[in-house]
């Protein structure tokens, strides 16, 4: 391999650049990024940033020093065998990297409706998130319920409409969803509410009720950008489809983060985890892959969330689980254990219970069953259950 084509500057991106040259590639880099921004961490835009504690969260690392071709403001536009077409002309490559992640699934109408992704959006956000600004948010997933903690600690009077019946239910259940309920005092949760479109000066739900807002934030999730690969011969499916070393199927391609669909060994299923610490590590295994090492990414996924003044870790892959047991009162600290069928741990989520997680992600490596009777007592240690 010559010359690595690395399409997107996000944390993926620029760490599949750092494995690289940590693998001794020397040869030439060119790293492409839609943004005019040079890669940064986006977990602190709807928390520090958007909290004003900070104003950036630009990745640690030295593009220059790496020798790598950085250009931001040029995207990819279609790609075919050896050639990415991009929006300043054709570049060929030997290596691919697609490192797109995901973008913002918005809804319809007129009105101005923020969405939360990029460093822009969390300084164009901040800025109308001032008290007593009326703010609805659409979407009660991680982002909705991070931007409605910045929102309410604004002094805004914040308003969350939500499909499901209670918060996080997509991703995590119902069960889960109602302990979280409380953690809305003060905040108009709108529960089973579906909106049809967002027009000036509010939203309008199905079933006609206009709510008025001075700020609309769209957080109803997120899907691989992937569009510029429409054309190319390669398998897409939920994002760009990889086998367990990441590569892609177009030869010398490799996916990473967001965008990428990877076979787990360990969950016998497809797997795209929108989480930081995929993009974190899968580059890794990536960047091996390309220069023709042997390397498998199979872990076991993990992510946290800092909302209402609580931290949420979760680690598995809980579709895995057949039952679930809570170790705790939904007033305190409290877990939430996923069990497979023959007791082994699918997947736990802690809320402000670090050592759950850290013992729990460590069960689930290491696949032995566990007690369940032990495991509701929330004094016994998990690794003792
Ligand atoms: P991205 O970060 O999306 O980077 C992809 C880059 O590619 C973008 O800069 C994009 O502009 C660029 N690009 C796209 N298309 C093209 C193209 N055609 N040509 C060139 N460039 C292109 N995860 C957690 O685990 N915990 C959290 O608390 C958490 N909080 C989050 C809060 C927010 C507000 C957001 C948005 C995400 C959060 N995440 C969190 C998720 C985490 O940030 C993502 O999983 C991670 O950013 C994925 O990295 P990535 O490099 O795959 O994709």
């Amino acid at each position: 391999v010559n010359h690595v084509v690395v399409v997107g500057a996000g944390l993926a991106g620029v760490r599949t650049v750092e494995a690289l040259r940590g693998r001794g590639f020397t040869g030439r880099i060119t790293l492409l990024g839609e943004e005019r921004h040079r890669p940064y961490d986006r977990p602190p835009l709807s928390k520090a940033v958007l909290k004003g504690e900070a104003d950036t969260s630009f990745v640690d690392t030295d593009l220059h020093v790496m020798e790598v071709d950085f250009r931001p403001g040029v995207s990819a536009k279609s790609l075919r065998a050896g050639v990415v077409e991009t929006t300043e002309g054709e570049l060929r490559y030997d290596g691919l990297v697609i490192a797109t992640g995901a973008e913002p699934i918005r809804l319809p109408g007129d009105g101005h409706q923020h969405v939360l992704r990029t460093l822009d959006d969390a300084h164009e956000l901040r800025a109308v998130l001032v008290p007593g600004a009326r703010v609805v948010v659409i979407g009660a997933g991680w982002i909705g319920a991070e931007v409605a903690t910045a929102a309410r600690r604004a002094d805004c009077a914040v308003t969350v409409v939500e499909s499901a019946a209670t918060p996080l239910a997509t991703a995590v259940g119902t069960g889960i969803g109602a302990r979280t309920l409380p953690w809305y005092d003060g905040i108009d949760l709108r529960l089973g509410t579906m909106v049809e479109s967002v027009d000036e000066g509010g939203v309008r739900l199905v079933g006609g009720e206009f709510v008025e807002a001075h700020v609309v934030v769209t957080g109803i999730g997120v899907r691989p950008a992937i569009e510029w690969l429409a054309g190319a011969d390669i398998d897409l499916h939920n994002g760009v489809v990889t086998d367990e070393h990441l590569r892609a199927s177009l030869p010398g391609t490799v996916a990473v983060g967001d965008c990428a669909a990877w076979w787990s060994r360990r969950w016998r299923t497809r797997l795209r985890v929108e989480h930081w610490d995929t993009a974190l590590n899968a580059p890794e295994v990536a960047a091996a892959t390309l220069l023709g090492e042997e390397a498998v990414y199979d872990p076991v996924p993990y992510f946290w969330s800092e909302q209402f003044g609580h931290m949420l870790q979760y680690a598995g892959h809980h579709p895995a689980g057949e039952r679930l047991v809570y170790r705790g009162e939904p007033e305190g600290k409290w877990s939430a254990v996923w069990l497979t069928e023959g007791d082994t741990l699918a997947a736990v989520l802690a809320v402000d219970r670090p050592r759950d997680l850290v013992q729990g992600r460590r069960i689930i490596e290491a696949g032995h069953r566990l007690d369940v009777e032990r495991l509701v007592d929330p004094q016994v240690s998990l690794r003792d259950c």
